[in-house]
């Protein structure tokens, strides 16, 4: 059988991102959901203390609104929203935090590095409407955790992609079952650049490292392309009670899936 080692990215990939005509959801653990429209997206992990919402798509209100009525299709509540984490700072993923600071008061993270590359190098410089639009309460980096109640987020450094973009590890529940996800930041090297496509490198090996010591069994995307994030999603609304969990892929496939970031650094 002949598998593609990497997803095909074309003109067409980048402008979807900007396609709000249509966004899915899905609560895919017990305290996990993900929204996504056509190529991004976003996690909302439940906490004794409230939700913490993992990047954030875009920033358009289209995107907020997607995200809201997710959250109350699944039975949790808007107002509980008290944590925004972005992984780096592109504006497919600093995405509606305005609208996560200003109506939900969300205190937010990123590291110090990435603030100043989001406000310094915005992804769109001709577009003033995709700049830097709220400020960053915490910067995290490397080894640190973020506490959120009863659990926590475990950061992993994983520059490359942006100069100080970060990875996320953290605990899931499946009817009473822990499992370890972890969210890799930044899944494309950065074109051009030898220096950073060395250091994204290294990155994925010390993430992978990283995801081993902590038995990390479930992958997760923040762009759909790379794990058919989409047919995920369809899969799991339509799941039965007798049919895997298909975010569960065990210590040994969660290392495989991150051949990925590695092939993609391949010309
Ligand atoms: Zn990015």
């Amino acid at each position: 059988m002949n598998l593609k080692k990497k997803p095909v990215f074309t003109q067409q990939t980048i402008q979807r991102m900007e396609d709000f005509s249509w966004f899915t959801h899905c609560q895919i653990f017990d305290d996990l959901l993900v929204v996504a429209q056509k190529e991004t997206s976003c996690f909302v992990w439940q906490t004794a203390e409230g939700l913490v919402v993992i990047d954030g798509i875009w920033p358009s209100k289209a995107v907020y609104d997607a995200i809201i009525s997710a959250i109350i299709d699944v039975g949790w509540n808007p107002e509980d929203i008290y944590k925004y984490v972005i992984t780096h700072g592109h504006v497919d993923h600093t995405g509606c935090g305005k609208w996560l600071v200003d109506r939900h008061k969300a205190k937010t993270y990123l590291s110090k590095v990435d603030d100043q590359f989001w406000r310094e190098h915005p992804t769109k410089p001709d577009r003033p409407e995709t700049w830097k639009d709220f400020e960053i309460d915490c910067y995290i980096d490397e080894g640190e955790t973020i506490d959120a109640g009863d659990k926590k987020i475990f950061v992993c450094g994983t520059p490359g992609h942006t100069p100080g973009c970060l990875s996320y590890l953290f605990p899931v529940m499946e009817n009473g079952v822990q499992h370890m996800a972890a969210l890799f930041g930044g899944a494309t090297p950065p074109w051009n650049d030898q220096e950073g496509t060395k250091q994204y490198l290294d990155s994925i090996d010390h993430f992978i490292r990283t995801a081993k010591t902590m038995h990390v069994d479930v992958a997760l995307s923040n762009h759909t392309i790379f794990d058919q994030g989409i047919d995920r999603i369809n899969y799991s609304k339509n799941r039965c009670a007798y049919m895997p969990n298909i975010f569960v892929l065990g210590e040994d496939g969660f290392e495989r899936f991150c051949e990925v970031y590695k092939a993609l650094a391949v010309e």
